[in-house]
């Protein structure tokens, strides 16, 4: 596959995104940005699959001989019954980001995990022997939590509004404990997983108490709409280290084209398209 100068040509590789309603994702200009800098072409787009359609998009990536095809919200458990096999950080987590073509099989991957840590690793965070927090116990909480533990965190504290949620999401890996926002000035690292400071409904929110908050730790958000939310910002201000959630954004979409495609796409030219 080289670039393509014009238009879409008939050696032209369709990847695209399975999610309902999905239509404002970053993915697209994310995807093309990488297929651009590695010189494949290929284009990427939104597919709104309603809920009754989901064995059917996910028969048309073998159908149509897609290059691959993200997965989010709400199908990411929904397409696993219409795969031919799962990775195991997908069969671990009960949710597929990511479904990657083996000749005619489709294989479930999950690479929010990997894209959390990586965005870490890229901004030179140690996770070793870290005591973390996880705010949140929904999918993208539960990728952290083991990404975190594999990763060589020492302690996981995870609070959630439900607490039987918080348990499940917990008792995925030894380190893991339900706590509380007591505990936030102990934790080396406190992420948000929860969408609450995230343009729209829950503009303008803090997922947590920021007054714990201290100079030494390192405060990570998921929500990357706006960037700068307002728990980053308090973070900022009380001397903690803020990172943003496009990291994980770009990371996870670099390992999807990295499983279709075998190459490693340029994080910069990632990030230079999310600006
Ligand atoms: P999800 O599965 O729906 O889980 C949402 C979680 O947030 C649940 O734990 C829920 O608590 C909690 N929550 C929702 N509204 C809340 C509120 N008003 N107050 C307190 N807690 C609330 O969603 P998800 O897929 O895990 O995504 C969570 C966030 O991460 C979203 O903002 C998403 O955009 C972001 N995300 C970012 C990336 C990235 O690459 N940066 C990747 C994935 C997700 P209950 O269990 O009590 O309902």
């Amino acid at each position: 596959m080289s670039q393509r100068t014009s238009g879409p040509s008939g050696a032209t590789r369709v990847a695209g995104l399975i999610g309902y309603p999905a239509r404002y994702s970053r993915s697209p200009g994310l995807h093309e940005a990488a297929y651009r800098a590695l010189d494949i072409d290929a284009t990427y787009v939104v597919f709104p699959v309603l809920p009754k359609y989901v064995a059917a998009a996910v028969e048309a990536v073998r159908a149509l001989d897609l290059l691959g095809a993200s997965v989010t919200l709400p199908h990411k458990a929904a397409v696993i019954p219409f795969l031919d096999g799962l990775a195991p950080e997908a069969g671990r987590l009960g949710a597929v980001n990511t479904i990657v073509r083996d000749g005619e099989r489709l294989i479930g991957h999950n690479t929010d995990g990997v894209g959390f840590v990586g965005s870490l690793i890229a901004a030179q965070v140690d996770l070793r022997s870290k005591r973390c927090m996880v705010v949140g116990a929904g999918g993208a909480a539960r990728a952290v939590i083991v990404a975190l533990a594999d990763a060589g965190a020492k302690e996981l504290v995870v609070v959630n509004r439900s607490i039987e949620r918080a348990r499940q999401a917990a008792a995925m890996t030894s380190v893991g404990s339900v706590g509380s926002f007591d505990q936030v000035a102990g934790m080396d690292i406190v992420v948000n997983a929860t969408p609450v400071g995230m343009q729209g409904e829950h503009g303008g929110l803090l997922p947590l108490p920021v007054d714990q908050l201290h100079a030494g730790q390192v405060v990570v958000d998921l929500v990357y709409e706006p960037l700068r939310t307002p728990l980053l910002v308090a973070a900022t201000a009380r001397g903690a280290r803020a990172i943003t959630g496009d990291g994980m954004l770009i990371c996870q979409a670099a390992k999807q084209i990295q499983l279709w495609t075998g190459r490693q796409p340029p994080l910069a030219a990632m990030y230079k398209a999310f600006q």
